[in-house]
């Protein structure tokens, strides 16, 4: 064990604590007794249920996350990585065909491992709850078409970032930046014609009172919606959602049809209404400078990594090469992630704050939204009493009750 596998060992396990600290520490913050102002939402056993659900799902990540641990130590510890490494450089596929190999049978692998528990997840307990609308045949043409989709835009980035480390030395890492933030632009241009089709059905959401009155609203706040879809989510689920995608003249916003099912014009207006409000507020495009940003970060630290001889000591490995330096790298860089990871939620929860306080503005009441989300939180079982440290670590939005408390003083 040397000082960089020391380091990275304890990072594994720090990690881990404070993953299972914060789910202890939710699961004693349940309480039995309603937060004041949701008594129209609630009734004693649902809230009771809602409970139930959290407890059951807690209890149930605690399985993945020991096995995750335990295989990746095992895995590490027993020599699996230079076995892999020597294993792909046997193939004699050249560095990039290597590379490619040796990252691929790690994701796949990981892959395979989560496939249980997002089966169990799915068939027992979101159909316990009452939630699950997925069929065998959907989950595993997901499955499919997951992987496909990962093969088909992962493959060329993954060689492209190989072949800059191969060619371009000192400079290689300003390339991979440049490369994964013209990918990341490309699949958000892509993604709300390619992509999600392949999972959804969009149609176009139909004449009528609810398409008049978010049309009214759009031109009312100068946003020329061009899309407007309803996005058949029920077949997997009951939960409804809405969101917002493309830039530009491509902009959309789709509605889930178990949205619509369950909210009155008004609520559905002011859902809308927030999803705007993150598009009016810049959100879309912060959000995706930052992770520009924070990729440019990723790939100086590992050109400054890829050359040290311990990273790969640490792990076995003696030809130090930049597939298995990638790999140990994203270990190493844990710590750092994690810390990132806090602040995007944070930077997430005050934009949600943000779309809030402007969908409150533009359509000049609070209590629809306030509504709407009450009731999109009951009919999802959503947790009301998060601790303060699972907020931090885990929750893009801000705790229900302090968006109502937000929304109805203006604060
Ligand atoms: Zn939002």
């Amino acid at each position: 064990m040397n000082a960089y596998a020391l380091v990275i060992l304890a990072a594994i396990l720090a990690q881990n604590a404070l993953a299972l600290a914060a789910d202890l520490f939710n699961l004693r913050a349940l309480r039995p007794e309603l937060p004041a102002g949701f008594e129209s939402v609630y009734d004693r056993e649902k809230y009771a249920r809602s409970q139930e659900y959290t407890r059951v799902r807690t209890r149930f990540s605690f399985v993945p996350q020991a096995v995750d641990l335990v295989l990746l130590l095992g895995f590490w510890l027993l020599g699996g990585f230079a076995w892999l490494d020597g294993w792909t450089r046997g193939l004699g596929g050249g560095p990039i065909g290597t590379g490619l190999v040796f990252i691929g049978v790690l994701l796949l692998a990981k892959s395979l491992l989560d496939l249980p528990f997002r089966y169990y997840s799915t068939f027992v307990i979101e159909e316990r709850f009452g939630f699950n609308k997925t069929t065998r045949a959907t989950f595993w043409a997901d499955t499919v078409k997951g992987l496909a989709l990962a093969l088909v835009l992962g493959l060329p980035l993954l060689a492209a970032i190989l072949w800059f480390f191969t060619r371009f030395g000192d400079a290689a890492w300003l390339w991979c930046w440049g490369a994964t933030a013209a990918f990341t632009l490309f699949v958000q241009f892509i993604a709300p014609t390619w992509i999600f089709p392949l999972f959804n059905k969009f149609t176009p959401l139909e004449e009528g009172e609810l398409r008049a009155a978010v049309l009214a609203y759009a031109r009312k706040v100068g946003f020329p919606l061009e899309g407007l879809f309803v996005i058949d989510g029920s077949r997997r689920s009951t939960k409804a959602n809405a969101f917002f995608t493309g830039f530009g003249k491509r902009k959309r916003v789709a509605l889930f049809d178990t949205l619509i099912a369950r909210h009155s014009v008004e609520e559905l207006v002011a859902v809308v209404a927030h999803e705007i409000g993150h598009y009016k507020k810049g959100h879309i495009l912060q959000g995706l400078a930052l992770s520009i940003l924070q990729a440019g970060v990723l790939f100086w630290l590992l050109s400054l990594f890829l050359t040290q001889p311990g990273l790969f000591a640490a792990f076995g490995v003696a030809t130090p090469s930049v597939h298995a330096g990638l790999v140990f790298f994203l270990l190493l860089y844990t710590p750092l992630e994690v810390l990132l990871a806090l602040g995007m939620q944070a930077f997430s929860r005050k934009n949600e704050f943000e779309a809030d306080a402007y969908a409150r503005a533009t359509t000049g009441a609070a209590e629809p939204l306030v509504r709407a989300l009450q009731r999109l939180s009951a009919d999802s079982l959503s947790n009301l009493t998060p601790h303060p440290l699972y907020v931090v670590l885990h929750h893009s939005h801000p705790p229900l009750t302090e968006r109502v408390r937000a929304l109805r003083t203006g604060a």
